[in-house]
């Protein structure tokens, strides 16, 4: 049984002080619900003082990015050497680093192997942009993004996939549950092949992409989809909590 993952990814919002009173509004609450796994990614400048806040918790924290390297002449770069005392799991790949930022599915996978090797849970985003689903290469691209992602990663326990089709995030836009289901399960069975089907099978893979406290049950109820990733409605406390306690109420397991 993969028990359920619900990821705030926070993006380049929120000071420290207000992160600080985000996790305080949605913290008793989000402590309440078992069954789901609850990992919240604030930006880097705020996950010391986030760290003190979840250290009795069950709530979990995440960073939103890591280089690759350990330490060194890396200006402006944060390692997963640094994050590892700090964080439990590390967004990369997210298609807005990827377009934004120019990061190839090459100097992800450098990224993801560096993840694992600081003992951090690399939550590795693959998706498609909204040209390629209308020309119906989805499955050919996330295929391609997933081998060169995890090129000669072999152990992978802990890895967590999350899907989130670019046309989709930000945008208001959700796929529908049905078609989210189909690319995740198109998506295990890719990683079966890189990963072996033990692995493959235990690998935790989420839905991103517009999901809110109105849409979180359409995906949950699915049977391939693990979780959500969710950027803009975890910024609001009560929205979130709503997601992360349906989540918890159709697929919550322990
Ligand atoms: C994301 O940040 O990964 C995301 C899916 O954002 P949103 O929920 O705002 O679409």
């Amino acid at each position: 049984m993969r028990k359920p993952l619900i990821a705030a990814n926070w993006k380049m919002n929120t000071t420290p002080s207000e992160a600080v009173d985000l996790v305080k509004q949605m913290l008793p609450a989000l402590d309440a619900v078992s069954g789901v796994e609850t990992l919240i990614c604030p930006p880097f400048i705020s996950l010391v003082a986030v760290s003190e806040l979840l250290r009795q918790s069950r709530v979990m924290l995440g960073a939103q990015n890591a280089y690759y390297e350990e330490k060194g002449a890396f200006t402006g770069e944060v390692s997963p050497l640094m994050l590892s005392g700090l964080c439990r799991y590390v967004i990369l790949g997210h298609s807005e680093r990827r377009s934004l930022f120019g990061e190839s599915s090459q100097v992800v996978n450098k990224k993801v192997k560096a993840a694992i090797k600081s003992g951090l849970k690399p939550i590795l985003c693959v998706g498609e942009s909204l040209t390629d689903n209308d020309g119906g290469r989805t499955e050919s691209v996330v295929t391609a993004q997933l081998k060169e992602s995890l090129d000669g990663i072999l152990e992978a326990v802990g890895l967590v996939i999350a899907y989130e089709p670019v046309w989709s995030i930000g945008t208001g836009r959700a796929a529908s549950g049905t078609q989210a289901n189909s690319t995740i399960k198109m998506i295990r069975d890719v990683l079966a092949t890189l990963i072996g089907w033990q692995t493959a099978d235990a690998t935790r893979i989420l839905y991103g992409g517009s999901v809110n406290a109105a849409n979180i049950a359409e995906f949950i109820e699915q049977p391939e989809i693990d979780g959500a990733l969710v950027g803009g409605a975890s910024l609001k406390a009560a929205e979130f909590v709503s997601i992360v306690k349906q989540a918890a109420s159709i697929k919550g397991c322990n």
